[in-house]
């Protein structure tokens, strides 16, 4: 018995093995992988690193699990596709931490996802007066705590009919701002023909009664229908707008409604979800709805005032659960936050806190860039975090970029030497220290100090921002310069985006380009060939070289497989289980027929050439209409991007980077970034650096939201928000050049700059 727990000990601390890997891009790739450890991975985006970590040991690992669990659960589960490789040994049960949304249902709060929000239940049902039920009482998710009004959403969709009427018009004159009520039309007769409305006055003379008429067609007293044909102006458009499914109007009036419903707080609950009864039962005077509301800081300020011996544990294992959350650098969110409206970054260390507080070991934990979003602060705080993960017994896994995770590293592992097709090699494995003399682009760049920019730009006038509130802002004025390159910073949570990305933005809508990260709403066959419209002029070409029509080379048109209809499979109906998916025969899944497949340019056919990666087609396409689009791909570091990839596989930085390449050649507009060096390599962060300074240089205003100090030190002005997060938050605390920074400011911002300067 006893040696059979050596060999178990001895089998579970292997090292997980890959023999022969070439997933992807990945060139026969051998490695291994030591236990409880934390490994990085690093490498140029694009070289190979989620191949390895999340196509292959993540797959693997769920595939394997998968296959544990009879036939019928494995028909429910998602599929995950084997991954070329040779062998694969000792792998542990693996957990995929990224920053994906924590999806967009309204019920998903930071309290519920935390399970925060069900020990505060449960507290409230233990020692709350008065007395109100059970735990599910206190559940907006449950009818028995929801308030009735808004089912326990706490908002609802309402009409905001004064964005229509103009109330310096009379009826005569058309105030309702819709052709549905234009002066003749049928509506505007039946409010005109009515004798209830004086129609030459102007609405803003009306009183309040005949504005009420109006609006509701009753009286406000006691709210009886006046008029069979005056059903009021809000009662009208609520039914046509709000009762009915939006994706299913024309085009027209779902841009009418996007203009008129908005989202109000509820008037019964004030936003609290809850009922009269759940929010009058309170502890120390506060409700479940308060604590709710409060930042986490305060919350936990709170809890540690209760004095009761019935729930002391209860409320030690809320206080624990608050204090890894704080840890984490989310002490500025609140329980009652909706998990949709988080940041990528954000959604990550909340996932990162529910796994810290199970106790589950012997498990591989991966992540993908969990710095993305950190101020330069917050990040030793979550290398506090995964040491601990790995000190509990778990292996650790992290994609990353950032100097400071990297330096924790037990082991690295470097993928290289560049992207693609040039890339897919191991390139060095070892310790920290060892990377440091590496000769390997992430050695070098290790090593590397940029220096600070000393002759910034002059700024060409500047666009005001005053008083903005939203949110954390605390009545922020500031301004921003015009033809140069502003980096916004400060800590997570600060208000950063909300100054920027919201407020500053919507004010200057039509001269403002947003690119983020989000989806590109397109159709899922999307490429980018297809995005940056050029896959139409590789049509042309082949058209035109073979003398056929253009249609032929589209697979949902004459150049379709007949087999397949261009679909690429064959989707086999069955009764009782999921539909069998096949690769088509006929065409081996590449969707054309063979008339089309038998067309070359340059002895390549429609499909090889979307194979090309954006590099391999700069040798092949000369025409500028196409080796235009190239240029920018590669200008945004995305050469090794293959023509027709669809954009479904592309990381969120990826996305940015494609955004941009669309946007490169604008001129005199306001381009605003949040974070763009999310997924970069440091050494392709100079090369951003030099693209930006192309677009400031072609006459744009550029503004990046960034934590990265490499391109702090290369902005002409910052500005920097804090002094902290949240309610601690929400002040300009510096504006100036880099060198002002550096040589006079306090904020934590300049405190890691300097830092940074060596
Ligand atoms: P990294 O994680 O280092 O940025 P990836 O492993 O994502 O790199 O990508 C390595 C290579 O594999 C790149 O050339 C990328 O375009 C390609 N690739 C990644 N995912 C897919 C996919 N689903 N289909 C086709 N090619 C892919
Ligand atoms: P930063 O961009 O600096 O990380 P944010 O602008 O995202 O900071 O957040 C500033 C503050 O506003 C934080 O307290 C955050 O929790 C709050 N906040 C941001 N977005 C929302 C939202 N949609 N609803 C409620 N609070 C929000
Ligand atoms: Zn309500
Ligand atoms: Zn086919």
């Amino acid at each position: 018995i006893h040696d059979n727990k050596l060999e178990w000990k001895e089998v579970k601390m292997r090292d997980i093995t890959i023999v022969g890997l070439t997933q992807n891009n990945l060139k026969h790739v051998s490695l291994s992988i030591p236990k409880e450890k934390i490994t990085v991975f690093t490498g140029v985006s694009g070289s190979g690193k989620s191949s390895i970590v999340f196509d292959t040991i993540a797959a693997e690992a769920q595939r394997q699990m998968n296959a544990s669990y009879p036939a019928y659960i494995r028909s429910r589960l998602p599929k995950y596709p084997k991954p070329s490789v040779e062998k694969i040994e000792n792998l542990t049960a693996s957990i995929v931490v990224d920053q994906s949304p924590l999806g967009s249902n309204a019920r998903s709060t930071v309290g519920t996802i935390s399970s925060l929000y069900a020990s505060l239940r449960l507290l409230f049902s233990r020692i709350g007066t008065p007395y109100a039920g059970s735990a599910s009482y206190f559940s907006f998710n449950d009818p028995n705590g929801m308030c009735k009004t808004c089912a326990g959403l706490g908002k609802v969709t309402k009409v905001d009919i004064e964005a229509i009427i103009d109330v310096n018009k009379s009826w005569r004159e058309g105030c309702v701002n819709d052709s549905l009520y234009a002066p003749g039309t049928w509506y505007w007769r039946q409010y005109a023909e009515s004798g209830l409305f004086d129609l030459d006055k102007p609405i803003k003379a009306y009183t309040a009664e005949e504005y009420h008429l109006l609006l509701y067609g009753t009286r406000s007293d006691d709210g009886e229908m006046v008029h069979p044909k005056v059903s009021g102006l809000v009662n009208k458009y609520t039914k046509t707008l709000l009762n009915r499914d939006i994706s299913v109007k024309s085009r027209h009036s779902q841009e009418k409604s996007r203009q008129l419903i908005v989202e109000k707080e509820c008037d019964d609950c004030h936003g609290k979800r809850l009922n009269a009864a759940a929010l009058n039962c309170k502890i120390n005077g506060y409700s479940i709805a308060d604590l709710c509301e409060m930042e986490l800081t305060q919350l936990k300020i709170v809890l540690t005032q209760i004095k009761d011996q019935r729930v002391d544990l209860l409320v030690q294992s809320l206080i624990e659960g608050l204090d890894r959350l704080i840890d984490i650098g989310l002490p500025y969110l609140h329980l009652n936050r909706e998990t949709s409206t988080l940041s990528g970054g954000e959604a990550q260390r909340l996932k990162l806190v529910r796994y810290m507080g199970s106790s589950l070991s012997g498990m591989t934990y991966i992540f993908d860039e969990p710095s993305t979003g950190m101020h330069p602060r917050d990040v030793y705080r979550m290398n506090k975090l995964l040491k601990q993960l790995r000190d509990k017994g778990n292996t650790v896994l992290v994609v990353e970029h950032d100097k400071d995770v990297i330096a924790i590293a037990d082991h690295v592992i470097d993928v290289g030497p560049k992207a693609g097709t040039q890339g897919g090699e191991i390139m060095f494995e070892g310790t920290y220290q060892e990377l440091l003399n590496a000769d390997t682009l992430t050695g070098q760049a290790m090593r590397q100090i940029l220096p600070i920019k000393m002759k910034t730009r002059q700024p060409k006038g500047s666009l005001p921002i005053r008083d903005a509130c939203l949110h954390n802002l605390k009545h922020v004025d500031a301004d921003i310069p015009l033809g140069v390159m502003s980096v916004i910073s400060g800590v997570a949570g600060s208000g950063k985006s909300t100054l920027i990305s919201q407020v500053f933005a919507k004010q200057y809508a039509d001269r403002c380009v947003l690119i983020d990260q989000g989806p590109i709403m397109a159709t899922n066959r999307s490429t980018p060939a297809s995005y940056l419209g050029f896959f139409d002029e590789i049509r042309k070409l082949l058209a035109k070289e073979n003398n056929q029509p253009e249609s032929l080379f589209s697979f949902n048109s004459a150049g379709a497989c007949p087999v397949c209809g261009g679909k690429g499979v064959l989707v086999t109906e069955l009764a009782f289980m999921d539909p069998i998916v096949t690769e088509c025969e006929a065409c081996e899944g590449k969707r054309y027929n063979q008339k089309a497949l038998a067309c070359t340019y340059k002895g390549m056919n429609i499909v090889e050439l979307l194979n090309l990666t954006v590099l391999e087609a700069m040798a092949v396409f000369t025409d500028s209409k196409i080796s235009r689009h190239l240029k920018q791909l590669q200008q945004v570091g995305l050469d090794y991007l293959s023509l027709g990839q669809p954009l479904s596989t592309l990381s969120g930085g990826e996305r940015q980077r494609l955004k941009l390449a669309k946007n490169l050649s604008k001129k005199g507009s306001i381009i605003i970034m949040d974070e763009p060096t999310t997924g970069l390599h440091l050494s392709d962060i100079e090369k951003l650096l030099k693209l930006f300074d192309t677009i400031v240089a072609r006459g744009n205003t550029l503004i990046v939201i960034e934590h990265n100090l490499d391109v702090m030190k290369q902005a002409d002005w910052l500005i920097d928000i804090g002094p902290d997060g949240g309610k601690n938050g929400g002040e300009v605390v510096f504006t100036g050049t880099p060198l002002m920074m550096i040589q006079k400011a306090s904020t934590l911002t300049a405190q890691c700059l300097r830092l940074s300067c060596g």
